[in-house]
């Protein structure tokens, strides 16, 4: 049976960065990655923005080149799914396989939610999480004219302006009464759907869809609860994901959720840590609710934690979140989490196409998002980080740059 010292389960953004800062602080011990994917560690954010609009190709968004991990003596061990984790005999269970550690850190992320309609498992009805569903997509695309994206979060928003670069009829259906409602207000949400209309989107809020009708294993349409039908030769869903995590919680650890884990990413199982996308984690930037954040920057930190604690450090995850997204010609940045929110302040017009949104809970900043507004997402980090109460007149003042808004205290 194979051993290693410390066993990284998910080659993904979460996993490498785990293994670098391993490398990084001097661990010398033996490392290994077990991935579920036939390629190395890549990021996936370009899957639904520039990998997509084939503006990179696979070689530019590999997390390090596929030398890398040889050189740092990472074993990689991809194409290999783990079903089952011992955590007493401290071994896990891939392709009929044991692999025994020491310590093992949990980073496999999520499996795309699907649909569950008649239909769904036509052949061109693609999720967007890993490079193959975008492959499938992309091969099927010159022979496409209509598209149908089922959701309007940020991957389904991404996709459907992609998909108009290419000038494809695109259909995107949300089924709450705005896009981006679950991460954004509704400025923000306002404000992308009329620029997904003015690129020829046919965006549609409140939109209930039944099933897919299809042809020879193909879709050919989407059938609505109202009745309609809106033809279709590819549907792309971007509905969110559920936490891969079903192995430890088999074992026995703590989670509904995704797995549950502590300030220093540990789950309730001994020498397990969980980090990423499947990690419910109690953040103090949603006051200290349990929450699970999708974002490279929550990925690498909690790697980057993880790591510290391996080798003896006592430092508790507690990093500002941002993340971003770009569609058309817009970069919204984020910084903060806005849930919970009780005002928002707009800084800018909507119409300049430059503009950002402040949340604000009991007169304090939590959350800024910035579009095409690079110097508010920058300084409005500060503004986030003092936790006083802010001027609103200077903070609603584009003129007023927030670091002065800040200074000013
Ligand atoms: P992943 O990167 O998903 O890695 C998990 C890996 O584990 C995968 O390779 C998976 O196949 C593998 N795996 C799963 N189960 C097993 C198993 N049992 N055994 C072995 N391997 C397994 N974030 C941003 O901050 N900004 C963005 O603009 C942005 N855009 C995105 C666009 C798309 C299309 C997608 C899909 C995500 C985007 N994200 C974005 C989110 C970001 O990519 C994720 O938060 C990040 O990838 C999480 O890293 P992770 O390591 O937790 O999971």
């Amino acid at each position: 049976m194979k051993y290693y010292d410390i066993l990284i389960v998910g080659a993904g953004h979460a996993g490498a960065q785990a293994a670098i800062s391993l490398r990084q602080a001097g661990f010398e011990g033996a490392v290994a990655m077990i991935g579920d994917e036939n390629y190395p560690p890549y990021e996936r954010p370009p899957l639904s923005k520039e990998y997509l609009a084939g503006d990179k190709n696979f070689d530019r968004i590999l997390i390090r080149p596929a030398s890398f991990w040889e050189e740092r003596d990472i074993d990689m061990l991809l194409g290999n799914r783990v079903t089952h984790v011992d955590p007493q005999a401290k071994r896990v269970a891939c392709a009929g396989e044991e692999v025994g550690y020491g310590r093992l850190i949990w980073c496999a992320g999520g499996s795309p939610r699907m649909l569950t309609c008649n239909g769904a498992d036509a052949v061109n009805v693609h999720g967007v999480r890993r490079r193959d569903d975008v492959d499938a997509m992309m091969a099927q695309l010159d022979s496409v004219n209509h598209v149908t994206v089922i959701g309007g979060g940020y991957i389904g928003l991404e996709a459907a302006a992609v998909l108009r670069k290419f000038g494809k009829k695109v259909v995107l259906l949300e089924a709450l009464d705005r896009v981006l409602a679950r991460v954004a207000g509704e400025e923000l949400s306002h404000f992308y759907e009329n620029e997904h209309r003015a690129h020829g989107v046919d965006l549609r809020t409140g939109a209930k869809m039944d099933c897919i009708e299809v042809k020879d294993r193909r879709a050919i349409a989407v059938l609505m609860q109202n009745g309609e039908r809106i033809k279709t030769d590819m549907i792309i869903a971007g509905i969110g994901i559920i936490p891969e995590t079903a192995p430890l919680i088999a074992a026995g650890a703590a989670g509904t959720n995704g797995v549950d884990v502590d300030e220093y990413c540990r789950t309730s199982l001994p020498d397990i840590y969980a980090i990423g996308d499947c990690a419910a984690h109690q953040n103090g930037f949603a006051r200290g609710a349990r929450i699970r954040l999708e974002s490279v920057q929550n990925a690498n930190d909690q790697a980057k934690t993880a790591v510290s604690h391996i080798m003896g450090g006592e430092e508790p995850y507690h990093v500002v979140p941002w993340f971003w997204s770009n569609q058309y010609d817009l970069k919204l940045q984020t910084v903060g989490l806005s849930a919970g929110y009780d005002q928002t302040i707009l800084r800018g017009d909507p119409r300049n196409r430059s503009f950002s949104v402040l949340y604000l809970r009991a007169g304090r900043l939590i959350a800024i998002d910035a579009v095409n507004a690079v110097k508010d997402y920058v300084q409005g980090r500060a503004c986030l980080l003092t936790g006083a109460i802010l001027d609103q007149t200077q903070l609603a003042d584009n003129n007023v740059p927030l670091k002065e808004v800040v200074g000013a205290l």
